[in-house]
Protein backbone atom coordinates (compact mmCIF):
# COMPACT_ATOMS: atom_id res chain seq x y z
CA UNK A 1 0.00 0.00 0.00
CA UNK A 2 1.87 3.48 -0.89
CA UNK A 3 -0.13 5.36 1.65
CA UNK A 4 2.13 7.71 3.39
CA UNK A 5 0.19 7.12 7.11
CA UNK A 6 0.62 3.23 6.35
CA UNK A 7 3.88 2.99 6.33
CA UNK A 8 4.33 5.27 9.09
CA UNK A 9 1.55 3.20 11.12
CA UNK A 10 3.55 -0.11 10.17
CA UNK A 11 7.08 1.80 10.73
CA UNK A 12 8.54 2.06 7.48
CA UNK A 13 8.49 5.77 7.40
CA UNK A 14 10.36 7.58 10.66
CA UNK A 15 8.00 9.93 12.44
CA UNK A 16 8.09 11.07 15.93
CA UNK A 17 5.36 8.44 17.40
CA UNK A 18 4.35 9.74 20.84
CA UNK A 19 1.83 6.91 21.27
CA UNK A 20 0.78 4.06 19.53
CA UNK A 21 -1.40 0.71 20.01
CA UNK A 22 -3.20 -2.09 18.31
CA UNK A 23 -5.52 0.09 16.37
CA UNK A 24 -4.16 3.70 16.22
CA UNK A 25 -0.83 5.91 15.99
CA UNK A 26 -0.09 9.41 16.92
CA UNK A 27 2.73 11.52 15.94
CA UNK A 28 3.72 14.85 15.24
CA UNK A 29 2.58 16.50 12.26
CA UNK A 30 6.04 17.32 10.07
CA UNK A 31 4.36 21.34 9.43
CA UNK A 32 2.87 22.05 12.78
CA UNK A 33 0.01 25.23 12.85
CA UNK A 34 0.53 25.13 16.62
CA UNK A 35 2.94 24.44 19.62
CA UNK A 36 0.96 21.23 20.02
CA UNK A 37 0.37 19.36 16.80
CA UNK A 38 -0.37 16.12 16.46
CA UNK A 39 -1.98 13.13 14.05
CA UNK A 40 -3.48 10.36 15.71
CA UNK A 41 -4.19 7.65 12.22
CA UNK A 42 -6.03 4.47 12.23
CA UNK A 43 -3.67 1.55 11.24
CA UNK A 44 -6.14 0.20 8.71
CA UNK A 45 -6.49 2.06 5.30
CA UNK A 46 -9.96 4.06 5.73
CA UNK A 47 -9.30 7.17 2.91
CA UNK A 48 -11.73 9.53 4.93
CA UNK A 49 -14.74 9.97 7.35
CA UNK A 50 -16.58 10.12 4.42
CA UNK A 51 -15.15 6.21 3.59
CA UNK A 52 -16.37 5.22 7.45
CA UNK A 53 -19.60 2.57 8.07
CA UNK A 54 -21.37 1.26 11.00
CA UNK A 55 -18.36 -1.29 11.38
CA UNK A 56 -16.00 1.51 12.32
CA UNK A 57 -17.65 2.76 15.12
CA UNK A 58 -16.06 1.84 17.98
CA UNK A 59 -12.77 2.81 16.21
CA UNK A 60 -14.11 5.89 16.17
CA UNK A 61 -14.76 6.33 19.77
CA UNK A 62 -11.35 4.98 20.09
CA UNK A 63 -9.50 7.78 18.10
CA UNK A 64 -11.58 10.13 19.96
CA UNK A 65 -10.39 8.68 23.44
CA UNK A 66 -6.86 8.52 22.51
CA UNK A 67 -6.90 12.48 21.33
CA UNK A 68 -8.43 13.06 24.87
CA UNK A 69 -6.06 11.09 26.98
CA UNK A 70 -3.04 12.51 24.66
CA UNK A 71 -4.48 16.28 25.31
CA UNK A 72 -4.54 15.42 29.14
CA UNK A 73 -0.57 13.91 28.72
CA UNK A 74 0.45 17.34 26.81
CA UNK A 75 -1.30 19.17 29.78
CA UNK A 76 -3.74 21.21 27.22
CA UNK A 77 -6.13 21.66 30.21
CA UNK A 78 -6.80 25.07 28.40
CA UNK A 79 -8.21 23.22 25.94
CA UNK A 80 -7.47 22.25 22.22
CA UNK A 81 -8.89 21.05 19.04
CA UNK A 82 -9.82 18.36 16.80
CA UNK A 83 -9.83 18.72 13.60
CA UNK A 84 -10.90 16.52 10.51
CA UNK A 85 -10.19 17.70 7.25
CA UNK A 86 -12.56 15.96 5.02
CA UNK A 87 -12.29 15.67 1.13
CA UNK A 88 -11.48 18.41 -1.48
CA UNK A 89 -13.21 21.29 0.15
CA UNK A 90 -12.66 20.47 3.72
CA UNK A 91 -8.97 20.75 3.29
CA UNK A 92 -8.15 17.20 3.15
CA UNK A 93 -4.34 16.15 1.25
CA UNK A 94 -3.37 12.61 2.58
CA UNK A 95 -6.02 10.15 1.60
CA UNK A 96 -6.44 8.47 4.90
CA UNK A 97 -8.18 9.16 7.87
CA UNK A 98 -6.61 11.59 10.87
CA UNK A 99 -7.12 13.34 13.63
CA UNK A 100 -5.29 17.03 14.08
CA UNK A 101 -4.78 17.49 17.71
CA UNK A 102 -3.68 21.12 17.68
CA UNK A 103 -3.07 23.02 20.90
CA UNK A 104 -0.25 25.19 23.10
CA UNK A 105 -2.65 28.82 21.44
CA UNK A 106 -5.91 30.30 21.21
CA UNK A 107 -7.44 28.93 18.55
CA UNK A 108 -9.24 31.02 15.99
CA UNK A 109 -13.30 30.29 14.80
CA UNK A 110 -14.42 29.69 12.49
CA UNK A 111 -11.44 28.01 10.92
CA UNK A 112 -10.43 29.52 7.47
P1 LIG B 1 -4.68 17.10 5.91
O1 LIG B 1 -4.31 18.35 5.17
O2 LIG B 1 -5.78 17.28 6.89
O3 LIG B 1 -4.91 15.94 4.96
O4 LIG B 1 -3.44 16.77 6.83
C1 LIG B 1 -2.29 16.13 6.38
C2 LIG B 1 -1.23 16.50 7.36
O5 LIG B 1 -0.17 15.59 7.22
C3 LIG B 1 -0.63 17.91 7.16
O6 LIG B 1 -0.84 18.68 8.33
C4 LIG B 1 0.84 17.64 6.90
O7 LIG B 1 1.70 18.60 7.48
C5 LIG B 1 1.02 16.26 7.53
N1 LIG B 1 2.12 15.46 7.02
C6 LIG B 1 2.46 15.26 5.71
N2 LIG B 1 3.51 14.44 5.63
C7 LIG B 1 3.84 14.10 6.91
C8 LIG B 1 4.85 13.28 7.48
N3 LIG B 1 5.75 12.61 6.72
N4 LIG B 1 4.91 13.17 8.82
C9 LIG B 1 4.03 13.84 9.59
N5 LIG B 1 3.05 14.62 9.11
C10 LIG B 1 2.95 14.75 7.79
ZN1 LIG C 1 -3.21 4.44 4.37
Amino acid sequence: MECLFCKIARGEVPATIVYQDETCVAFSDIDPRSPVHLLVVPREHIPSLAAVDAEHEPLLGHLLHVVSKIATEKKLTAGFRVVVNTGVEGGQTLPHLHLHLLGGRAMHWPPG
